[in-house]
């Protein structure tokens, strides 16, 4: 069991919940999944798409599970258990609840994340530089939706000086109620993108308003952080100050950005950059390659200063900032002859970052013989236009000096048409059939970047070629 995260009577009292017991258990951590479970944990038994987490109170109470928060008219069928309960009249309602206790005990100066692409590398990006300042609380993975936001909220101890969230959307009207939970001192948003363009009949525009969402929650005196070069800043700086925004900041390369770069080196291992962040010089390197990175660095350096972090050393804190699980982690693949380079971009897509992850395989640097794949699955979600944005990454290909295109899935066959024929490598319907063709083409010095959504299946890929080839 780890520390005290809430007294029973806080916890009780936080969603008006009706103990079932006498026994008034200490509680250590919060969770929805009874496979994870800790002992010590109060185990909410949330009801999902899948899965309902009444069938899976006994089993979090096997696992050592201090109490369950279960739904009133669930009590009957429930029968006995060996664990304390606490009834609420609706289960996530009460986790709700929690969050918005945990936020309204915290002196933390709070972050919140969210835009088209990038929030989870910006929001890591965020806590490990606010680490070098104080205690940081931060969502795990992209718990960035109606159940991960309050989740993380409940779990935030009571201690915490700094916290950062991720928020997430898919549909409009979905960061309006989570935001507001979040209370953020400041609001970033990474950048707008046609992502989820299929539930946005008005596109961009409609996007646009979405992410503004966000300045709903922004606590007065606070700040919102936005995209200085992206087109969407304008309309954005507009809706902030209409929400009632108090300060609106910008980062990027225009001259009039608060967080403005000002040199840049892109070099294939990292990034060397130098920034004027409200009037101070900073230096930084980055651990991971990519102009799209140093976009998030300036973010994230903007508002460090602005929750009260030590600037320098949240800049130090970048040099170490290795890119994510899936978004840019390199692996070396152990080849019979020498070895390949394997950059994972596996875990998501859309048209930007596609491009991002292109130029990283643009400016990487293959050995004497190498050569640079690029291997990439559907884009989904992308609504009407999607043939035409599948077609459209043909000129960023051609122009990245990659040797050959292995494309998978429906979508891409617009790709495919739209290559050039000295690109081209090989086309298939699925993930699954480029197996034979990496393995057989894949040889020393070789760079070879995987990308796509998530349903076009290349983290297995990934996962595959990373098993038929261990690292040397
Ligand atoms: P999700 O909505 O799935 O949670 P996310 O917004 O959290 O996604 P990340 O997981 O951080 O986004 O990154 C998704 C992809 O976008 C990765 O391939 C990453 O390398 C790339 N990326 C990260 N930041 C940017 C950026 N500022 N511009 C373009 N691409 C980016
Ligand atoms: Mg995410």
């Amino acid at each position: 069991m780890t520390g005290l995260l809430w007294t029973f009577e806080d916890f009780v009292a936080a969603m008006r919940g009706r103990p079932t017991g006498i026994a008034t258990p200490p509680i250590s951590g919060i969770s929805i999944d009874s496979r994870t479970i800790i002992p010590g944990d109060a185990f909410f038994a949330i009801r999902g798409e899948q899965f309902d987490g009444h069938d899976f109170v006994g089993k979090a109470a096997a696992q050592g599970a201090a109490l369950a928060v279960i739904a009133e008219e669930r009590l009957a069928a429930l029968g006995r258990l060996t664990i304390p309960l606490v009834v609420v009249e609706d289960v996530l309602k009460a986790l709700e609840l929690l969050g918005q206790a945990a936020r309204e005990r915290t002196i933390a100066s709070v972050a919140a994340v969210t835009g088209s692409v990038g929030k989870t590398t910006t929001k890591e990006m965020l806590a490990r530089c606010l680490a070098a300042s104080g205690p940081v609380h931060y969502s795990p993975a992209s718990f960035n939706n109606h159940w991960g936001v309050p989740l993380t909220l409940a779990r935030m101890p009571a201690d915490t000086r700094f916290a950062v969230f991720e928020i997430g959307m898919n549909h409009p009207g979905e960061i309006d109620p989570l935001v507001r939970m979040v209370r953020p001192h400041v609001g970033i948003i990474t950048t707008i993108a046609p992502v989820h363009v299929e539930f946005f009949p008005d596109g961009i525009a409609g996007i646009t308003r979405a992410k503004a969402e966000i300045f709903h929650g922004i606590e007065r005196g606070g700040a919102a952080i936005l995209n200085r070069d992206n087109p969407q800043f304008e309309p954005l700086a507009l809706m902030a100050i209409d929400a009632g925004v108090d300060r609106v900041l910008g980062f990027g390369e225009n001259a009039d950005a608060e967080a403005r770069l000002t040199a840049l080196d892109l070099l294939p291992e990292g990034s060397r950059a130098r920034a004027d962040i409200l009037g101070r010089e900073v230096s930084f390197t980055l651990g991971a390659p990519g102009r799209h990175l140093v976009q998030n660095a300036l973010a994230t350096l903007l508002a460090v200063q602005l929750l009260g972090g030590d600037l320098d050393a949240a800049a130090d804190a970048l040099g170490s900032m290795a890119a994510p699980k899936g978004r840019g982690a390199q692996h070396v693949l152990g080849l019979a002859e020498g070895s390949a380079l394997l950059i994972d971009e596996s875990y998501n897509a859309n048209p930007t970052s596609m491009r991002a992850a292109i130029s990283v395989l643009a400016a990487a640097r293959p050995g004497p013989a190498g050569r640079r794949f690029a291997v990439l699955g559907d884009m989904l979600e992308l609504g009407p236009e999607e043939m035409a944005l599948h077609a459209g990454l043909a000129e960023p290909l051609a122009e990245a000096g990659i040797d050959a295109v292995l494309l998978a899935g429906p979508r891409m066959a617009a790709l495919w048409e739209a290559l050039p024929t000295a690109i081209k490598g090989h086309y298939a319907e699925t993930a699954e059939e480029l197996d034979v063709i990496l393995e057989a083409a894949l040889a020393d010095g070789d760079v070879i970047m995987v990308k796509g959504s998530k349903g076009s299946r290349m983290t297995p890929l990934v996962e595959r070629l990373i098993n038929h080839f261990p690292p040397p």
